[in-house]
C-alpha cells in the first residue's frame, strides 16, 4: 500500500491511498478536479471511491465532480455517528470527531493494514486502542507553545478550537504505538502557528524509532507497513 499527497493543508487536502492490486482511494477532495486529476497521473480507471470528512471546501471542493467517475462517500450528511462501507478492496468504517461543522475520522483496512485518517478535530472522543491501527494520516495543525505565546502577548484572546495540537496529535500516536508502523501529519497551519520541523523532531522524541515519522508533502508518495 502507497499514500500519495497532494495537497494539504487549509488551502486544500487531497491524499489517495493505493492498494498493492492499485486500487485508489481519494482522502477529501478539496482542491480543484484538474489537480486532483493530475495527482493521479490521468488516469481515473482504478479509482474505486473517494470518502469525504466535512463539508468545510478544503475538503469537500470537487466532491461533486469526482462523482462522475467514482462513488463518492461523505458520512457526515447523515446523522449516524458511526457507520460502515465497502469501496473497492477498502474496507471503511467513520466515526464522528469534534469540529466547527460535523465531520468524521476514517478507518481503512485494506492489504492486511488498517489506517486511520483523522483531519480536522479538536481531540477523538474514543479509545481506538482495540483497532490495532498500523498507519496515521493525521492533522496536527497548530503547536500549543506557540499559540500560549500569542495569547500571552495579547494577540490572540483564545486558543483555536475545532483543530488538533501537537499535544492532542502526540497523545493519540502515544496511545496507540503498539501496532503503528507509520504516522504521517497533514493539515498544519500555515499562519505561523506550527514550526514543521521543530514538531516533528519534538514528536521523533517521543515515539519508538521503528515508527516511521513524517509530515505529508504535496507530490510525495509514502510507503505504508513494514518493508518486508
Ligand atoms: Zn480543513
Ligand atoms: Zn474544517
Amino acid at each position: 500500500m502507497t499514500l500519495k499527497t497532494i495537497a494539504t493543508g487549509s488551502t486544500g487536502n487531497c491524499y489517495i491511498l493505493i492498494s498493492d492490486s492499485g486500487n485508489r482511494l481519494i482522502l477529501d477532495a478539496g482542491i480543484s478536479i484538474a489537480d486532483i486529476k493530475k495527482g493521479l497521473d490521468y488516469d481515473i480507471a482504478n479509482v474505486c471511491g473517494c470518502v469525504i470528512t466535512h463539508s468545510h471546501l478544503d475538503h469537500s471542493f470537487s466532491a461533486n465532480k469526482i462523482k462522475n467517475f467514482a462513488p463518492v462517500w461523505k458520512p457526515y450528511e447523515s446523522d449516524k455517528a458511526r457507520q460502515h462501507t465497502h469501496l473497492g478492496c477498502f474496507d471503511i468504517e467513520c466515526f464522528d470527531v469534534p469540529h466547527s461543522v460535523p465531520c468524521r475520522a476514517f478507518i481503512i483496512k485494506a492489504d492486511d493494514l488498517t489506517i486511520l485518517y483523522a483531519s480536522d478535530f479538536e481531540y477523538l472522543p474514543y479509545n481506538l486502542q482495540n483497532k490495532n491501527i498500523n498507519v496515521m494520516l493525521i492533522e496536527m495543525n497548530y503547536q500549543q507553545s506557540i499559540m500560549n505565546k500569542l495569547e500571552l502577548d495579547g494577540h490572540i484572546t483564545h486558543t483555536v478550537t475545532g483543530h488538533s495540537s501537537d499535544k492532542t496529535t502526540t497523545e493519540i500516536i502515544l496511545q496507540n504505538q503498539k501496532h503503528l508502523q507509520n504516522v504521517v501529519l497533514c493539515h498544519y497551519s500555515k499562519s505561523g502557528n506550527l514550526r514543521r520541523d521543530e514538531a516533528l523532531e519534538e514528536l521523533k522524541s517521543k515515539v519508538p524509532e521503528y515508527i516511521n515519522t513524517q509530515w505529508a508533502i504535496p507530490g510525495e508518495v509514502i510507503q505504508l507497513g513494514c518493508p518486508f
